[in-house]
């Protein structure tokens, strides 16, 4: 009987949700809502440049941190917006999606022992990047809004009370998947605040920072007054440019936690796709100009429209989202007793697939009843997924 057996670290980890329901999707025959990737091309210029850059032989191994270029391509994209102007040699590092950079991060900012606090619902990479790194989540719930209020919110003694002895880091995520909430300016203040008195890292995922709807801001906890020192902020081109295949992340913040980032990141994947590096930069560059932002985020916000007024007359009542490519619904009046059970056969039955939000808490069976769907679909899925659900109602 051999005794050879897989580390404790990943013994306990399942399939991603994501993986389970576009399989179920695909064998159903089911519009998929799912899973958050668009279902339609990024933009021809940008495909243009990486079939540009792989044709001009820029395929061998990239600069560690990064192409000097798009390292100045996302430093010159900061700046355009208002909010810093990084040194693209110490404060930007490329990473192979905003996953390689959650967990190289985790591995760079985190002993055993210590205390990372995370908001409830979370990504669902969060907590095995901080498992993994022998870090404990503390987290602190996100409330759904009543009905009429406009957002997710959380209790700020709640958030006071998760700040102890051991609390090393603060994992944030705004826009947020899958709740839709953009952090607004009082709450980021409140959490600055107090990541400054317990003297507290942050970093914050922000890769949804271009897709924010209906008037909402989104602010980088970065820019707020003595952040920028204790913040790495963690993006990806991959939902910016429809393009979430080619992983091409990167992080932002003062040279001392780059250079805590980078060394984890050179034993992780080294260096990032060469030819998909040069057509990130290439993209980055053309949108400072190009008007592409604003033409994004009408589209988006069309779609946004599109889906909730499907899922409001189909009997499914949406929440607000601010911000994301995602909405959620109120799943407690269908007669189903958990979020995974509601998907499952939505996708079976009706042909339409949702992620179950019970999968981005830590205990399942304490998450409220909803379910997550994506708009990032041309407007003939969604009309799709909208003559299957209106059956629903039926
Ligand atoms: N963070 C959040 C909040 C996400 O939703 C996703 C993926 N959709 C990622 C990180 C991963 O980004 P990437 O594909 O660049 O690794
Ligand atoms: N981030 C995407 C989502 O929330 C999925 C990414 C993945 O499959 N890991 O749907």
């Amino acid at each position: 009987m051999s005794h050879v057996r897989v580390a404790a670290r990943v013994s306990g980890f399942g399939t991603s949700i994501f993986a389970e329901i576009s399989a179920l999707a695909l064998e159903c025959g089911a519009v998929n809502l799912g899973q958050g990737f668009p279902d339609f091309a990024g933009p021809a210029w940008v495909k243009q440049a990486a079939a540009e850059a792989i044709a001009a032989d820029m395929n061998q191994y990239a600069p560690y941190q990064g192409l000097p270029r798009l390292r100045e391509a996302i430093a010159a994209t900061w700046r355009a917006q208002g909010w810093r102007e990084p040194d693209p040699a110490h404060e930007v590092t490329v990473t192979s999606g905003a996953t390689e950079a959650l967990f190289a991060a985790m591995q760079a900012l985190i002993d055993p022992g210590d205390e990372v606090i995370v908001f409830e619902p979370f990504y669902d990479a969060y907590v095995p990047d901080i498992t993994m790194a022998g870090g404990a989540p503390r987290l602190v719930r996100l409330h759904p809004p009543a009905p009429g209020a406009p957002a997710w919110r959380f209790d700020p003694d709640e958030l006071r009370a998760a700040f102890g002895p051991r609390t090393r880091l603060l994992l944030l995520n705004t826009p947020h998947n899958p709740t839709g909430k953009v952090f607004s300016r009082a709450e980021l203040e409140l959490i600055a605040a107090l990541c400054i008195e317990h003297d507290v890292l942050v970093v914050t995922d922000e890769v949804y920072d271009q897709l924010v709807f209906d008037g909402a801001r989104h602010l980088p906890i970065a820019t707020l007054p003595g952040m920028w020192e204790r913040t790495l902020t963690i993006n990806s081109t991959g939902k910016t440019f429809s393009v979430t295949g080619w992983k091409i992340g990167y992080a932002v913040g003062p040279a001392w936690l780059n250079q805590a980032l980078r060394s984890a990141h050179q034993w992780v994947t080294f260096a990032t796709a060469t030819p998909l590096q040069v057509a990130a930069a290439a993209a980055l560059e053309s949108a400072l100009t190009n008007g592409y932002y604003a033409q994004f985020r009408a589209e988006y916000a069309r779609r946004y429209q599109v889906l909730r007024a499907i899922l409001d007359s189909a009997g499914l009542p949406t929440l607000p989202t601010e911000g994301s490519y995602f909405i959620m619904v109120d799943i407690s009046r269908t007669g189903f007793g958990s979020d995974a059970e509601f998907c499952r056969w939505l996708t079976r039955e009706v042909g339409v697939a949702a992620i179950p939000p019970s999968a981005f808490y830590a205990d399942p069976a304490s998450a409220p009843l909803l379910a997550r769907f994506c708009f990032a679909k041309r407007l003939e899925t969604l009309q799709a997924a909208g003559e299957r659900l209106g059956r629903l109602g039926a």
